[in-house]
């Protein structure tokens, strides 16, 4: 299936090529010549390569190998079946990009980084480029030297003058394994965030506390205009003061916008970094262990922007102004003495106030998200099924339901805007409340002496700042609740079973395609009754077998066990003799073309919905597929072929033609065996009869399960079972059962 390119001695192996050395490309790292390390993540894709030659054709002046030899031998270093034209995949891009798409397409974690003084274990395999534009792979570390791989094997040195041959830059590809990985949203995994964001973080936090310093400035110079500007009329110093003023405020103009973009910078980075690995990790969940609907899923994924906008920003600002809520009272301390007892208990009075309110919406706050949460997957739901709605004529009964969803989610959020300008108004009493107090205080110590109105003044407005930052803790306090809240329904969902957990990591290198279950049961939810119920049987490999039963009885559900998407309740599966349950399902997967029952396309190209993740899909394997489902015929009267675009859902395609591009897209990796339900179920007759022949003609040595109603599809199988109220209640060969079943008195029991 995998076409190995000659992964052995030296001048065949040494694709090298580089006619016109590649010296134009400027500084991206092209797949001939010229490179620049890129630093972490920031990638400078270019255009830089049109000359892609250079990853296959060796020329024999080089001295290194084929960036796709090295690969290739990574490739085989992890047991990941890699075929030569998956390996050409993004050929025609930039090196930098070649590698990122292969890398992904290997399930691999790329790392591009500066080449190392010295290079340690961990990093390898390493692939580094000769300044001629080939390239050699460092595969291991043996004491202090290091074997490498340029289509010849070769040791060298571990030191930096050994290294003066190859560009400065390297790439390190490694697997990626969940007990590598630290807990997504562990409290380890906050810190290490908040670490990388360190550097940024430190420049925040600096900005917020000058930004504050600067405040100070306006009410100081306030009271020193009244106590001795104003009396002495003094017009040059009132000059110098209002430059300085000026001056103060545009700085804190600046830094303000300084602050920011640097704390828009680290949100992104934490998005960049967290949304894809969360997504990731929601997409390993095990299938049928997802409770939840999918507009209840999406909801739960967007609210981790919650989490992130309050660790990122608020927590950091939130925290720098409490600091200074002290700083502002110990100033106006010094500047009116005993005066700022008024502010001091104001202020602690609000963040008592703000407090209680955080304890009052906390109730709140669950249900509102939840409402949020019903909210928008009752409208996914809606428009998901608009055909069905406007057919039954249905949509009023939807509006009154979406209308009585509204009052809910209305009653519940006007209880949390009553809290919440409560909350404020409390505030601003509180805040007139210090305004008499500190009149009331200053007229005696203005009376004994103890202080000029012109302290007054700056004391007002410095106290204002404090009720101010101390009414600021009511928003962080909801923002907090409401990132609680999200925080545990991610937690939720990410502690489900994971389909790559840790004793499934056994990869098999091959399937032959035999089968056994084994009193296998198994129910959707705990509290169902049995989907499937003591199924037992075994097929061999090659075997064709037909699945046939009244609807609901379970065939789609034991095509699903078989497809890794779910695990019996109860029993084994073997797949080839190994237990199921501790495969690495997406291995498995790579050797397993499924045709689900409602198959599904997406937004893009065609060719985009048949390659999906495939790896080893060859052009011969595509060619193939295209004619075996029939959708070459379509294709080719579409003026943009393969590069026809699909929309959501496959919508602008008809429910056959989608059926056919799934079957395509089953079959494009040539896999040796296939789950099929209801393949043929929206499919005229021709097509179908075609597909029917082509089966027989080009499938003989696969393993195939066919989920049916239509009797003409039977042809293909050797095998029937029957399956009822999820058990087999027979299983012979398929002319026997056929017999059996249209004979007058139907045999039911197997
Ligand atoms: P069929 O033989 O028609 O393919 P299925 O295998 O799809 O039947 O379904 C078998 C039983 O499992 C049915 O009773 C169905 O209600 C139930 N079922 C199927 N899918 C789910 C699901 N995702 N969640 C809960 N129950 C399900
Ligand atoms: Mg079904």
């Amino acid at each position: 299936m995998d076409n190995h390119k000659n992964p052995n001695p030296a001048p065949d192996t040494a694709v090298k090529n580089q006619t016109e050395s590649a010296k134009g490309s400027g500084d991206t790292i092209n797949t001939k010549g010229a490179t620049q390390p890129e630093d972490g993540g920031s990638e400078k894709s270019d255009l830089a390569s049109q000359e892609s030659v250079g990853l296959f054709n060796p020329d024999e002046d080089e001295k290194g190998a084929s960036v796709t030899s090295c690969l290739k031998k990574i490739a085989d270093k992890y047991g990941i079946v890699v075929s030569g034209s998956s390996l050409q995949l993004g050929s025609s891009s930039s090196t930098n990009e070649y590698l990122r798409l292969q890398a992904d397409n290997m399930g691999l974690n790329l790392s591009i980084k500066p080449l190392p003084l010295k290079i340690e274990d961990e990093m390898l395999p390493l692939i580094v480029q000769y300044s001629d534009g080939s390239f050699a792979l460092i595969e291991e570390k043996v004491g202090r030297r290091l074997t490498l791989w340029n289509g010849r094997q070769e040791i060298i040195r571990n030191k930096k003058s050994e290294f003066s041959e190859f560009k400065d830059w390297a790439c390190s590809l490694k697997p990626v394994f969940e007990t590598d990985r630290v807990p997504f949203l562990s409290l380890t995994w906050f810190i290490g965030q908040i670490g990388k964001m360190w550097p940024m973080y430190s420049q925040v936090i600096l900005a917020t506390v000058m930004i504050h310093c600067f405040t100070l400035v306006i009410p100081l110079l306030m009271g020193i205009f009244y106590d001795r500007i104003l009396p002495n009329l003094a017009e040059n110093s009132l000059k110098v003061l209002i430059t300085g003023a000026i001056i103060v405020l545009a700085f804190d103009y600046i830094l303000k916008n300084v602050r920011t973009s640097l704390v828009e910078k680290a949100a992104l980075r934490v998005e960049q970094d967290a949304e894809p690995q969360l997504l990731s990790l929601v997409l390993d969940t095990n299938y049928s262990k997802l409770p939840i609907s999918a507009g209840h899923l999406a909801h739960a994924v967007q609210e981790f922007s919650r989490i992130k906008s309050l660790f990122t920003t608020q927590l950091v600002v939130g925290s720098i102004d409490f600091f200074f809520l002290f700083f502002f009272l110990f100033i106006i301390y010094l500047n009116s003495g005993m005066l700022f007892a008024v502010p001091a208990v104001t202020s602690f009075l609000v963040l008592i106030v703000a407090v209680v309110y955080g304890f009052f919406i906390d109730a709140n706050v669950s249900a509102q998200s939840k409402l949020q949460s019903r909210k928008s997957s009752f409208l996914n739901e809606i428009f998901n099924g608009v055909e069905s709605i406007k057919v039954t004529n249905a949509a009023r009964l939807f509006v009154s339901r979406w209308a009585s969803e509204i009052e809910k989610s209305g009653e519940m959020s006007s209880k949390y805007r009553i809290a919440q300008s409560r909350c404020s108004m409390t505030t601003g009493f509180l805040g007139q409340l210090n305004s008499a107090g500190l009149l009331i205080v200053a007229f005696f110590l203005i009376k004994n002496g103890n202080m000029s109105s012109g302290g007054l003044l700056a004391t007002m407005v410095l106290s204002g700042r404090c009720i101010a930052v101390s009414a600021s803790m009511s928003n962080l306090i909801t923002s907090y609740l409401f990132a609680r809240r999200s925080y545990k329904d991610l937690r939720k969902i990410l502690e489900l079973q994971k389909e790559t957990c840790e004793t499934r990591q056994f990869k098999i290198q091959q399937l032959g395609g035999g089968v056994r279950f084994d009193s296998v049961s198994f129910r959707y939810q705990p509290e169902s009754p049995y989907a499937l119920e003591n199924v037992s049987f075994e097929t061999k490999p090659g075997e064709k077998v037909g699945i046939i039963g009244p609807m609901g009885s379970g065939k789609s559900t034991l095509l699903k066990l078989l497809a890794g998407l779910a695990d019996p309740s109860e029993g084994l599966i073997m797949l080839d003799g190994h237990n199921m349950a501790h495969l690495n399902i997406e291995k498995v997967r790579e050797f397993v073309g499924v045709v689900p029952q409602s198959p599904v396309l997406f937004h893009g190209t065609l060719e985009l919905n048949l390659l999906m993740g495939s790896r080893t899909a060859t052009q011969k394997s595509l060619k193939q597929a295209l004619t075996i489902s029939g959708i070459e015929r379509f294709v080719s009267k579409h003026p943009l072929g393969l590069k026809m675009p699909i929309l959501e859902g496959g919508k602008n395609l008809s429910r056959g033609q989608r059926q056919a591009v799934a079957v395509a897209r089953a079959l494009i990796s040539s896999p040796p065996l296939l789950l099929l339900d209801e393949p043929t179920s929206s499919m005229d007759s021709t097509q179908e009869r075609m597909l029917i022949n082509q089966i027989k003609g080009t499938m003989a040595d696969k393993s195939i399960f066919v989920v049916t109603h239509r009797p003409q599809i039977l042809e293909v199988v050797d095998r029937i079972l029957v399956v009822d109220q999820g058990r087999i209640v027979a299983d012979g060969p398929r002319d026997e059962i056929i017999r059996k079943l249209s004979s007058p008195a139907p045999a039911k029991q197997g």
